[in-house]
């Protein structure tokens, strides 16, 4: 065999990065499963599951980005230099990133709640490093779990396909291991949900899916102050602000209004689902929990709105401000 020139290429970065990152990955997966496995998971569990987790999520996405081309793991595929892939010395894609990437480029599925369950990982990896972990336990447990899954059957139909076969067994017996313990930590999921299920029974009609953890578990009304989810326990300091994250997650498009019930600009108009009808689009005030059946339509814009049954001009309140306004 001649020797190797300097300057001759090495070998294809690809079948040098396949084997390792997935080894990684998985024995991350392995640790964020044993942080996560026993009932109540302490502070310090949750903060070693949110590091692994966020780290297990870079190596297993990357790695199956590099099997499309190395470059797309840099930040700027553009500039991207063979020499600096192989030394790793450069500035590599967010997780947010490489999601992209994946569905676009490598035509991978990724749901949108796993995207989003990632994308809030990422968040409170950052956070934590600043700040310590600010978030409430529930809400890191349910999210972290729920990223668990995702990647764990991410690792079986995404990476073990790719890889020959006496890896493909190791890894996929350590696979086989993290996925029982997953199924461990989600059956417990499943039954502190089926429980809350029944404590939320009787308000079911004003119970609507928490932005957060998507679960039906959002009680709103006899709001001393703060709300919060009764699954995850996230915590908003006023309907307001739950309302703004509900928008912004459910993109639903009914109009926000002032409540004729408890005076609030909480009342979302024909876009609600609730627990008891999760398919409707009811309209229901985030302050006080009323659920409104009468809908007018206003004579000026035309929008739908709620009336306010003491005090109905036809019009809907942007345009009564309107109307006000030029007299
Ligand atoms: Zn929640
Ligand atoms: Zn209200
Ligand atoms: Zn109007």
């Amino acid at each position: 065999m001649p020797e190797p020139r300097s300057g001759d290429r090495p070998a294809p970065a690809a079948q040098k990065v396949d084997f390792p990152p997935l080894q990684n990955g998985v024995d991350y997966l392995d640790s964020v499963a044993d942080q996560l496995r026993f009932g109540q998971p302490s502070p310090r569990n949750l903060k070693y599951a949110v590091l692994h987790l966020q780290a297990a999520a870079e190596v297993l996405l990357k790695a199956r980005l590099v099997q499309e081309h190395w470059s797309l793991v840099f930040k700027d595929p553009g500039s991207a230099k063979r020499d600096r892939f192989e030394a790793g010395d450069f500035d590599s894609c967010t997780t947010t990133g490489a999601i992209g990437r994946l569905r676009d480029i490598a035509g991978v599925t990724i749901g949108d709640k796993p995207t989003k369950s990632l994308a809030i990982l990422a968040k409170w990896r950052n956070r934590l490093q600043h700040y310590g972990l600010t978030a409430p336990v529930p809400a890191v447990e349910v999210t972290a779990a729920q990223v668990l899954d995702f990647l764990v059957a991410f690792v079986h139909d995404e990476l073990l396909p790719t890889l020959p076969w006496p890896e493909a067994a190791a890894a996929a017996d350590d696979l086989e291991s993290v996925g029982m313990k997953v199924r461990g930590i989600t059956s417990y999921m499943a039954t502190r949900l089926k429980r809350l299920g029944e404590e939320l029974k009787d308000v079911a009609d004003r119970t609507v899916r928490c932005p957060v953890c998507e679960e039906w578990a959002l009680v709103l009304g006899g709001h001393a102050i703060a709300m919060d989810c009764r699954f995850c326990h996230t915590t908003w300091p006023d309907a307001v602000q739950a309302l703004e994250q509900y928008h912004n997650v459910y993109l639903a498009n009914g109009n926000i209004q002032e409540c004729p019930e408890c005076t609030q600009d909480t009342l979302l108009v024909e876009a609600v689902g609730t627990a008891a009808a999760p398919e409707a689009s009811h309209s229901v005030c985030f302050c006080c929990g009323t659920d409104f059946a009468v809908t007018a339509r206003c004579d000026d814009c035309h929008n739908t709105f709620i009336p306010n049954p003491i005090d109905d001009h036809g019009l809907c309140g942007n345009c009564l401000n309107g109307a006000v306004d030029r007299f």
